[in-house]
């Protein structure tokens, strides 16, 4: 048979089982065992020099050319001994994807042999040919070229046979090209703002940093169904496909077995994922059939966004060699759950305490309610901002969607802590309270209980949830990096905490106690951060409108979402904390619209050549067997049994012709408003244009080819089917 389709299952069905040679290891023999971790570092460098560069990365110091030259040396020697020949500076162009060109240690020498060699200038920077990643203009401009520059703050590590080093990727005149530079930018002025308010409370903190724990759902399918739906292949999603009979409605695939093959599949990944230092912990069935998740313990922030880009791309190349593919995509189906990236986000001080763990006492409750506090007055204030970092087509299509996060902004903190700042809000004045122990004064603050994980009523469909000791961003999307929303959100904390010292520290200075003060101010931020809060059902219709009525913000699509990075006031808050110049802001919105219109762009293409080559020549193929088979019986038949029998061929055969026209009418109406939408210069009003008038064809020409899917014989149409992607043998 000549159908791709039939021959693809056949393959997908006829997949021998792979015999998974991981190890007989255990996992703490070879955990990070491809990393140069600190216990390496310490094996391979002189104690002066791993002190050094241990309190380097501590401090955020510049690392000084000797010590680079120690580094590079123990690097390499490391390196050699596990094998590897070469070695990559590994940055994150603003393509979202990571980045990496090969060099070899090798040196000639003048004896005509050669040398392994690895400077500290080559560990520290390299000027990798950067013309062809995207700059937004930036390099046009200006200079040509870009260069990489060492992070020792994120471990370096071994693929196959090629050292990586994480580096920063900036332009010759110093703007940031890549998601790092910003990155650490934040986390450092999170760290002086965030340190500065725990003072407050303990002047002897010296240090905050930001800790993420992502939890990544993906889909699998089998290579050779992927490869016979070019909508998949070249998109990531399906573009057509009717819904399968059974999907989701049973929820019996939601932490349910692991299929054998899947689960090969699983103990290689992480096999690969553990050698390389990513503590991945969870794995488990997600809602829809073939979909699944991982998650880590959570890491610093910088190391955990590394760790994420680098497990997306172990997903992938694990998943090849069990004749799978990983759709990382957020919509990869039409009908049933899409898959997103929870960053699970919380505050860490140098004592190990998490800001965001209510203490045992009023006054460390005072600290927590302040970073909560603080937080939720973040959000309400730049929620625009924060749903701006998780904008892009593919989660344009899940968000909103009603299983998925909506695309307003709220916060949910639970029935407990609802009931704290209730109160506190209520609360008349300031109390203080003489405690029987020593007659010492304290803040009489509510009683918050130790423990606030209360797992059963956790609100699933909320997009920005306190969850016991954490915040979770629920709305980021799966194919993401994570350093987008985590820049956007620690910087509104940033922000807010800084503006929190200055409204507690005037009241100060007008003579009220500090821990007044503070109290004061959280009292103020509750009331007037309270519309954003919300216990409902977030996917609900009425939240929809009670959101409106509350005047929180509802942005549907990428390009709205992408106008809010560049308002004055985003201007302002990248600009005071040094994260990005507006300059560099221009430049990644022109970027991000870019991609935005290209993906709709392919989208579109692509559904036009299926529409035309495909679905409407099997429609007519079939179309002309059953016209074939109405003559046929006309032959046959005396005319009256004719007339009754031929009246739902004659139906069939008028449906799926109606079908075709329209199907051709608006393909070739939606090509029309490409042609004209490629006509228009300014990026921004072309974004608009590939969202308002494009993308809106998608879905009514999707109509009728997935009617025409019921219609036509199964053995002739040409794309996997939904119930034949969907499950996995
Ligand atoms: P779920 O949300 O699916 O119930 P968990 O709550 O157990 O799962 O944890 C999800 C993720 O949150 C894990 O990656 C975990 O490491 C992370 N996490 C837990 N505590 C913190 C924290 N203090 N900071 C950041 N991430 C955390
Ligand atoms: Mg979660």
């Amino acid at each position: 048979m000549s159908n791709i389709r039939f021959k693809a299952l056949e393959l997908a069905i006829s997949r021998s089982r792979r015999s998974v040679d991981t190890t007989s290891r255990k996992v703490s023999e070879y955990f990070g065992e491809l990393t140069f971790n600190r216990s390496v570092m310490r094996e391979f460098l002189p104690q002066l020099a791993y002190d050094q560069l241990l309190s380097t990365i501590g401090t955020g110091k510049k690392i000084d050319r000797q010590l680079a030259d120690q580094v590079a040396s123990a690097l390499k020697e490391w390196a050699i001994l596990k094998g590897a020949s070469h070695y990559t500076h590994w940055f994150h162009p603003l393509t979202g994807a990571t980045a990496e060109k090969h060099d070899s240690f090798l040196m000639p020498t003048a004896e005509g042999k050669a040398i392994e060699n690895f400077s500290g200038n080559e560990l520290i920077q390299q000027e990798p040919d950067a013309s062809s990643f995207p700059s937004g203009g930036i390099r046009n401009t200006f200079e040509a070229r870009g260069y990489t520059a060492w992070d020792p703050t994120s471990t370096a590590f071994i693929v196959d046979d090629t050292l990586c080093i994480p580096t920063i990727f900036v332009s010759y005149t110093g703007e940031a090209l890549d998601y790092k530079t910003p990155m650490l930018k934040i986390l450092h002025a999170l760290d002086r703002e965030a340190t500065a308010v725990c003072n407050y409370f303990d002047p002897a903190i010296t240090k905050v940093v930001a800790t993420l724990g992502w939890e990544q759902e993906y889909f699998l399918v089998d290579t050779a169904l992927f490869h016979a739906r070019p909508d998949m292949a070249l998109t990531g999603r399906t573009l057509f496909g009717h819904a399968s009979a059974k999907d989701q409605q049973l929820s019996d695939h939601y932490f349910g077995t692991i299929p054998e093959r899947v689960m090969d599949f699983m103990k290689e990944f992480e096999y690969e994922a553990h050698r390389l230092g990513i503590p991945v912990k969870t794995r488990h069935n997600e809602v829809a059939p073939s979909q699944f998740e991982c998650a880590p313990v959570y890491e610093e922030a910088n190391m955990a966004v590394d760790h994420n880009q680098l497990l997306m791309h172990i997903l992938e190349k694990v998943a090849k060699r069990h004749n799978l593919t990983v759709l990382l995509h957020e919509k990869p189906y039409q009908g049933i759950n899409g898959s997103g990236k929870h960053n699970n986000w919380s505050l860490l001080n140098n004592t190990g305490s998490n800001l965001l763990s209510p203490g045992k006492t009023p006054e460390s409750n005072l600290q927590f309610l302040t970073f909560l506090v603080n937080i939720i007055k973040a959000v309400s204030k730049h929620a625009d901002l924060l749903r701006s970092s998780i904008a892009s087509a593919s989660n344009d299509l899940r968000l909103g969607a009603n299983e998925a996060p909506p695309a307003i902004i709220s916060v949910f903190i639970g029935s407990q802590l609802t009931a704290v700042l209730d109160e506190i809000e209520r609360a008349e004045g300031v109390h203080r309270k003489k405690t029987n122990l020593n007659d010492k004064v304290s803040l009489d603050i509510p009683k918050i209980p130790e423990i606030l994980l209360d797992n059963t009523d956790r609100n699933r469909t909320s997009p920005f949830a306190f969850t016991g000791n954490k915040f979770e961003f629920r709305a980021v999307g799966s194919s993401e990096s994570c350093a987008k929303p985590m820049i956007a959100l620690n910087l509104i904390v940033a922000e807010q905490l800084k503006q929190f010292r200055m409204d507690v520290d005037a009241l100060i200075s007008k003579g009220i106690l500090k821990e007044d003060a503070i109290y004061q101010v959280i009292r103020l931020y509750i009331k007037e951060s309270r519309d954003i809060r919300f216990e409902g059902n977030s996917y609900s219709d009425e939240w929809t409108e009670e959101a409106a009525k509350r005047g929180l913000s509802n942005i549907g699509s990428t390009p709205e979402a992408m106008k809010v990075t560049i308002l004055p006031e985003s201007i302002r808050l990248f600009d005071e904390h040094s994260i990005l110049t507006e300059r560099e802001l221009m430049a990644r919105f022109d970027i991000n619209l870019e991609n935005y219109l290209k993906k709709v762009q392919i989208e579109s293409r692509v559904i036009g050549d299926l529409s035309i080559n495909h679905i409407i020549p099997t429609a007519i193929r079939y179309q002309n067997a059953l016209i074939d088979n109405v003559k046929g019986l006309k032959e046959v038949l005396d005319v009256k049994t004719f007339v009754k029998l031929s009246n739902n061929q004659m139906q069939n055969i008028k449906e799926i012709s109606e079908h075709i026209s329209i199907i051709r009418t608006l393909v070739y109406e939606m090509v029309e408003c490409r042609r004209l939408a490629n006509k228009i210069e300014n990026i921004e009003e072309k974004a608009v244009e590939y969202n308002k008038v494009v993308l809106p064809y998608f879905e009514k020409i999707r109509y009728h080819v997935d009617k025409l899917e019921l219609l036509v014989d199964d053995e002739l149409w040409p794309l996997p089917k939904y119930r034949e992607l969907l499950f996995i043998r």
